[in-house]
């Protein structure tokens, strides 16, 4: 079920947008060398670009304040929480994801602690960021290729490491959520199709840069 939710993704932004010029935006996927670089350096430009995250001075250490400020951020760009349910698609299990005027979450949302539902909504609004600067068009094309939704990801993933800093979880619990995370990327965002599997390292170098 999972393999099939990036194509069906793709469909979903199309259908949703009524995007017509997708081909000619896309760029043509990098080809990688023995040392994983690719031959194409703005997706990693992308990847490494900071300036859709709120700045993590601007968030509360606290996860119950830190929630209700995200949420008030969510309310003020007006970007609803809906829950997987409500949607009534299979599709959908187990998956988050930032639409230009929601966020569907999983169907355990509400038995999350403050502390996980703040992490993860701090991602989602780099994702609301990212549309609002891109613009809908740019948005697609880059979802249409590995490297550009890895670079879309790898940034607001970047930010869920930064408030889990912030919370104090201990940087070996941090360092494994990285590499899990580096891991389910692959799966969940197609990566494998054309990205090999020594880049799950080069996600893992960006989030580090963080590390004090
Ligand atoms: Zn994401």
């Amino acid at each position: 079920m999972r393999k099939q939710i990036v194509p069906f993704l793709l469909l979903a932004f199309v259908f949703l947008t009524g995007c017509k010029a997708l081909s000619a935006r896309v760029l043509p996927p990098p080809t990688y060398d023995e040392q994983c670089q690719p031959s194409d350096k703005r997706f990693m430009e992308w990847a490494l670009d900071t300036q859709d995250l709120v700045p993590i001075e601007e968030i509360s250490a606290d996860p119950e304040e830190s929630l209700d400020q995200v949420m008030a951020e969510l309310d003020r760009v007006g970007l609803k929480i809906v829950p997987k349910g409500e949607v009534g698609n299979p599709q959908w299990d187990g998956f988050t994801t930032t639409f230009p005027d929601f966020i569907l979450v999983s169907g355990d949302w509400e038995g999350r602690g403050d502390a996980s539902k703040a992490a993860l909504l701090w991602h989602e609004l780099v994702h609301k960021e990212q549309w609002d600067r891109l613009g809908r068009e740019a948005m697609i094309a880059r979802y249409a290729t590995a490297a550009g939704r890895w670079s879309l990801e790898v940034a607001a993933y970047r930010q869920s490491f930064r408030v889990q800093r912030l919370f104090g979880i201990p940087e070996a619990q941090i360092q494994r959520n990285m590499k899990a995370r580096a891991e389910s990327l692959y799966e969940k965002y197609l990566l494998g199709s054309s990205m090999p599997e020594c880049t799950q390292q080069t996600s893992i170098d960006i989030w580090m840069l963080d590390a004090a």
